[in-house]
């Protein structure tokens, strides 16, 4: 069967990024952590640049891509548009499934469209070190990448058992000039007071987030450059669903249901906030499907508070759906979605009632990615099948209802560094990991109670009580 592909041309880049911020009836500012009032630019100043401090805090609806980023993402965006239709034929489906393809970036995922776009403002600001955390590696490589092009050193704290999972990623780091520690690390007083408890912790990203901010903010010119979660880099992957609203509309089709694999929530938020926009200002209505580890559902199982971005309680308070800062997630090989937390906007659109959130476990997500493989040819990031297993659960549930609907999910990143994963879940090696109930208690009553986490609000408590 044909491939169907709607590619757009070059001049088609999107010139704005779309910020979800102007068309929200409701948003939580991100919280001094001394004091407890919105922090300001000034206060974002340390750890980044002004521009980025200002869109972090942003209420502008469109914000313009600088032509120098415009240009090097000329290099691997427009980024495709796929019709699944092989895919839709070994499920016997008439859902309509579109994918959208971000792995054909030089780092293999979404993350650089907003590496390239952190490492342009930096430079402009006279910056000439980036301090990041990465779980699997994907956005160490993409800001390595970016650093590259700008001349920026970049240092990366690697989760450690990450580090060791996938040690090829950590080579393209520093092949791209970078210099990559496992975390935590003896260089950092965050880094070395997780070990002095716990000497084989395997790491978290908000781990790794702690000890990048502390390098960032011991060093004026060092700054922090965050992966995912803040508002700016949400902003920043919106290229993605702009460009997804006009191939669809090549295809002369319209999503009902978006769906996107959830670690810190920026691709889900790229992917599905241009199509939510659309809603909120009287547009089609969209289903959004946010797809995350039953090992580590923030979303699902989280509770809604002011907490912090980081393990140690260095970046704002953030107002989101989180498992507690102090929670360190099981090993699962998706290591972009262990994270405790997720995008404030995301977890404001799922207050909102505008997204909903679904909790799958990494075997049926391999399974799917398999799946996937074997009929569209490209193999996805575990991060990325997670999303593809929502995605065939929709088209198998339409299916089952005989009704033709149709399915836009995001296809992150390739998964051409995690063949040891592959291999392991071939090899029936691989297991789901439990969700540990008293670990997240323990986390979450951790959390930094006078900025308002009550007792309650979480999804299960919801349940529950209803
Ligand atoms: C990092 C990553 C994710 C998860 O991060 P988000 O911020 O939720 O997008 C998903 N897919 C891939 C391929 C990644 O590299």
């Amino acid at each position: 069967m044909d491939t169907i592909k709607y590619q757009l041309a070059d001049s088609q880049i999107p010139t704005t990024w779309y910020n979800l911020a102007a068309d929200l009836p409701v948003l939580s500012p991100p919280l001094h952590p001394g004091t407890g009032q919105p922090a300001t630019v000034e206060d974002l100043v340390g750890i980044m640049p002004k521009e980025l401090a200002e869109q972090e805090l942003s209420l502008e609806r469109d914000i313009e891509i600088p032509s120098v980023v415009r240009q090097i993402y000329a290099q691997w965006r427009p980024a495709p548009l796929f019709r699944a239709r092989r895919l839709e034929k070994l499920l016997d489906t008439p859902a309509r499934i579109y994918y959208k393809y971000e792995g054909g970036s030089p780092a293999g995922s979404h993350k650089p469209n907003t590496g390239i776009a952190q490492a342009f403002y930096n430079k402009e600001a006279g910056i000439r070190r980036l301090a990041t955390e990465t779980g699997a590696g994907q956005w160490g490589s993409s800001l390595s990448l970016a650093g590259a092009f700008f001349g920026l050193e970049v240092k990366v704290f690697m989760v450690r058992v990450s580090y060791h999972q996938k040690p090829h990623r950590r080579a393209l780091m520093q092949a791209y000039g970078a210099t990559c520690v496992p975390s935590p690390s003896t260089e950092t007083a965050a880094g070395r007071g997780i070990l002095a408890d716990d000497p084989d912790c395997p790491g978290s990203l908000g781990i790794a987030t702690s000890e990048a901010i502390e390098v960032a903010m011991n060093d004026p010119f060092t700054n922090y450059a965050g992966g995912s979660v803040l508002n700016h880099v949400a902003l920043h992957q919106t290229v993605i669903g702009k460009e997804a609203l006009l191939q669809l509309e090549m295809a002369d089709d319209y999503p009902d249901i978006v769906v996107g694999a959830a670690g810190g929530g920026s691709n889900l938020a790229g992917l599905a906030f241009p199509f939510l926009g659309e809603q909120l200002r009287g547009g089609r209505r969209v289903r959004v499907i946010a797809a995350e580890p039953s090992a580590c559902p923030s979303l699902t199982q989280g509770r809604v508070a002011y907490d912090f971005g980081d393990a140690t309680g260095l970046t704002p308070l953030l107002k989101m759906h989180t498992l507690g800062h102090s929670f360190v997630p099981p090993a699962i090989h998706a290591g972009g979605l262990r994270y405790h937390g997720i995008a404030p906007l995301v977890s404001q659109a799922l207050e909102d009632g505008l997204l909903e959130a679904r909790a799958v476990p990494q075997t049926a997500c391999f399974e799917a990615g398999l799946t996937f493989a074997r009929t569209e040819g490209i193999l996805p990031a575990p991060e990325s099948t997670h999303a593809i297993r929502v995605a065939i659960d929709e088209a198998l549930r339409l299916k089952e209802e005989g009704r033709s609907e149709a399915i836009l999910f995001g296809l992150s990143g390739h998964g051409h560094f995690d063949l040891t994963a592959y291999e392991k879940y071939l090899g029936d090696e691989l297991v789901d990991e439990g969700f540990d109930q008293e670990l997240v208690a323990r986390s979450l009553s951790r959390l930094p109670e006078q900025f308002g986490a009550g007792p309650s609000g979480t999804q299960a408590d919801q349940v529950a009580g209803s």
